[in-house]
């Protein structure tokens, strides 16, 4: 059977994540692309292969995970990985030597921070913390060995967002210097990162892409060849690629995330707006809340403001901490982007590496509590906020 969108028409998201990757399987002409459990592939005659010798190098399920990923993307190609951290390590090994310089966002996630202190020194890579925000301080920090500024933007957990498209800029006005953002907080479907302008953009599919707490994985994609050309050379050395079976069940994710989204950031702003307004809150941070310092940054950038969000309680880190426990539906645990309500103390789990006094200028208060709020009613997880304010401040407000 032949496939009737082999054209691929210019579809809007929502067509895209569920016909981007349809593959016919000509053997049962099963609806879904199968999984391709598979480390090699037969020889048709020696030397005669039909594009795919050993599962380290390539694999059809992976490529069709690559196909949604890049659609979103809105590029040629995409390559995925077995993690986020994987994605980022390939990044960097496939594009630094030592003696390079990177430029990395100072609130960034606590992984990338560990990979370039704690593994990338050991081989010369050198590295700034700066706060990618403050573009001239960007410009001030570009050294001549500088080959990669790699920047998150919304940070975790406080939210600031750095300018991607004047980034872009300030890279390319310097020879060799690529621009990488970390795109996982919004996905391509609520900030475009390539289009903006950025080199490479990274995504921890196990959080939005995938969307169901069933995966890690990870991917990168890019519009030159011949930068996807050397990922792909070094994924197959070090043998980063992601397994078919995670693969699989991520194709499943991506086919709903425009829905998914959609319902993340209309949740989270009404959690927000609602948290905003209670006496026990002291702060909410949240881009879309007009009392956001960068929201009109988020506004020009962001196709939406996504499903994450922090708040500072008027309480002690006890009682935000006795707050966190007290919740029945919002469940404590590390990770976002899925369905659940997931709520988690960076200063005790994410960024428990960084001093107190870096945490405190960097906004990451002991009490910051984050959300990455879910697909749960939002007037349910409101109750769930209500009842925990009872049993930790009584029924006063
Ligand atoms: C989770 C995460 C990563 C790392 O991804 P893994 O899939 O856990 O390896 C990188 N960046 C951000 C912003 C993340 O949230």
């Amino acid at each position: 059977m032949s496939d009737p969108l082999s054209e691929r028409p210019a579809f809007q998201p929502s067509t895209l994540v569920i016909h981007s990757n349809r593959v016919y399987e000509s053997q049962s002409n099963s609806i879904l692309f199968p999984v391709h459990q598979t480390a090699t592939y037969i020889h048709e005659s020696v030397g005669v292969t039909k594009g795919y010798g050993y599962s380290r190098g390539a694999n059809p399920t992976v490529n069709a995970l690559e196909q949604s990923i890049a659609a979103i993307e809105g590029t040629e190609q995409a390559l995925c990985f077995r993690s986020g951290m994987a994605a980022i390590t390939t990044l960097c090994m496939g594009l630094l030597k030592s003696g390079d310089h990177v430029i990395l966002s100072e609130v960034i996630y606590g992984g990338t921070t560990r990979l370039f202190e704690q593994v990338l020194t050991h081989f010369d890579v050198q590295y700034t913390f700066i706060d990618t925000a403050d573009l001239a301080a960007v410009e001030a920090g570009i050294k001549p060995n500088t080959r990669l500024i790699f920047a998150e933007t919304p940070a975790n957990p406080t939210l600031r967002l750095s300018d991607v498209k004047a980034l872009a800029e300030i890279a390319h006005r310097h020879e060799n210097v690529l621009f990488g953002v970390d795109n996982t907080f919004l996905t391509p479907l609520l900030q475009n990162c390539l289009e903006l302008g950025a080199d490479i953009s990274m995504l921890s599919t196990t959080k939005y892409i995938d969307g169901h707490n069933a995966t890690i994985g990870g991917s990168l994609a890019c519009h030159d060849a011949v930068i996807m050309d050397r990922l792909r050379f070094v994924r197959k050395i070090i043998g980063t690629i992601q397994a078919p079976q995670d693969a699989w069940l991520t194709i499943q994710g991506v086919k709903t995330l425009p829905a998914r989204l959609a319902m993340h950031c209309s949740h989270a702003q009404q959690v927000a707006e609602w948290l905003e307004k209670h006496p026990r809150v002291y702060h909410v941070n949240y881009p879309g809340l007009a009392s956001f310092p960068q929201h009109a940054l988020a506004v020009k950038q962001q196709k939406g403001f996504g499903g994450m969000l922090s708040f500072e309680l008027n309480a002690t880190t006890d009682e935000s901490l006795r707050f966190m426990k007290a919740l029945k539906l919002c469940t404590c645990a590390e990770s976002l982007g899925s369905v659940e309500t997931l709520i988690t103390n960076p200063a005790t789990a994410s960024h428990c590496d960084l001093t107190v006094e870096l945490r405190e200028r960097l906004g990451i208060s002991d009490r910051l509590i984050r959300l990455s709020v879910g697909l749960e009613s939002p007037i349910d997880l409101i109750k769930d906020f209500e009842q925990a304010f009872d049993v930790i401040f009584g029924g006063s407000k």
